[in-house]
């Protein structure tokens, strides 16, 4: 058969992996994908059962192309001052980011992320077109203002993409380095806070009033617990946000969805209440991951990134051999372990050590 006529720049380009191993069997301690550990249930699994009842019963309806309920509910929980036509939902913060991109990215557009980072950013920038440049963030993973302010000057780049916390090494962004880049940034700064509920420092969405080429991207995946439902969201100026009306396909959120995240937003208390428990055991395997010798990055988010002082693909595949999924991302050495249920964590922690002895 003749080679396929794939567009001729994704030839090289390669799906994002989901499936690390997948020969291996039932895992044991899904720790690779930062989501969390608890499914819904009790009474929340209830009241998000209702909510898709009522939306399926008006199924062969279309969904409401404005998202307005949805868009208010969002736009309480984000808080600072963010109001509703500040707010845009999508399928998961990876659809929404791809918007953004079709909207302000594209052939002869380029974008910026400083690495190693989400390897969606530079995923989504090919896959519309525009073109990847990056920095790199320097041996303890931080990234300073110098660094920041001589990559965007360098590159003058229409987009930069900022990861607070950043993927995977859980470290925070320096306030400093914000700031220079929304002050020498010549396009759109795109700041990824898909982890912020479990960060100290918290979101900047405080911002947006005042720079209006601030785009945040938040997601309900992690910290609410609705990785399978597939709802992110941007928080930007009206101005920004409504081109993307142009590129959105009509109706991308189904009802169903858009009914139990308005379920979800809630009861956000009472969901984000588990917390401070993902916090206490990321102290507490970060403590056994020091104690036996391991470099850990300081961690803002619901995960941890560390030296395994090894080969970090074989140790990956070796803990996927006793049912644990950590991620490889690079750089060499380095992994990314999810902060799990306490089971897991311990399974991780003594897999881990086992093979490290
Ligand atoms: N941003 C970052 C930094 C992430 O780590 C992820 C998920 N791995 C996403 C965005 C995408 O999340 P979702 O599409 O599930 O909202």
């Amino acid at each position: 058969m003749p080679a396929l006529p794939v567009r001729d720049d994704l030839r090289a380009v390669r799906p994002y992996n989901t499936r690390p191993f997948p020969s291996m069997g039932d895992p044991v301690a899904l720790l690779n994908n930062n989501e969390s550990p608890r499914p819904p249930e009790g009474r929340h699994l209830e009241t998000l059962c209702s909510a898709a009842s009522r939306a399926l019963a008006t199924a062969n309806r279309y969904p409401d192309t404005d998202l307005a309920a949805l868009r208010s509910a969002l736009a309480r929980y984000a808080g600072h001052g963010v109001r509703a036509d500040m707010v845009w939902p999508g399928n998961g913060s990876n659809e929404v980011l791809l918007h953004l991109l079709q909207t302000y990215g594209g052939p002869g557009r380029t974008a910026l992320g400083f690495v190693p980072t989400y390897s969606m950013h530079e995923q989504i920038a090919t896959i519309t077109g525009t073109r990847w440049t990056s920095a790199d963030r320097g041996s303890d993973f931080g990234l300073n203002h110098e660094v920041a302010a001589a990559a965007v000057e360098q590159h003058r780049p229409d987009i930069v993409f900022l990861c607070a916390p950043n993927n995977p090494t859980g470290t925070p962004l320096d306030r400093a380095t914000l700031d220079v880049i929304l002050r020498t940034a010549p396009g759109l700064v795109v700041l990824d806070e898909a982890y912020v509920e479990f960060s100290a420092i918290g979101t900047q969405a405080g911002l947006l009033a005042e720079h209006p080429q601030l785009v945040i991207s938040r997601t309900m995946s992690k910290a609410f617990g609705f990785a399978g439902i597939r709802v992110g969201f941007l928080l930007a100026s009206p101005d920004v946000l409504s081109p993307l009306r142009i590129v959105a396909l009509p109706y991308h959120l189904s009802t169903l969805t858009a009914a139990v995240a308005l379920a979800a937003l809630e009861q956000a208390d009472e969901l984000l209440a588990h917390i401070p428990g993902v916090l206490a055991e990321r102290g507490r395997m970060r403590d056994a991951l020091v104690d036996a010798g391991h470099a850990v990055m300081p961690s803002d988010a619901n995960f941890l990134f560390f030296d395994t002082g090894t080969d970090s693909s074989t140790m990956a595949a070796g803990l996927a051999g006793r049912g644990v999924l950590v991620r490889d991302v690079g750089p060499a050495g380095w992994l990314r372990v999810t902060v799990g249920h306490p089971d897991e964590n311990n399974v991780f922690l003594k897999a881990l050590f086992e093979l490290s002895s």
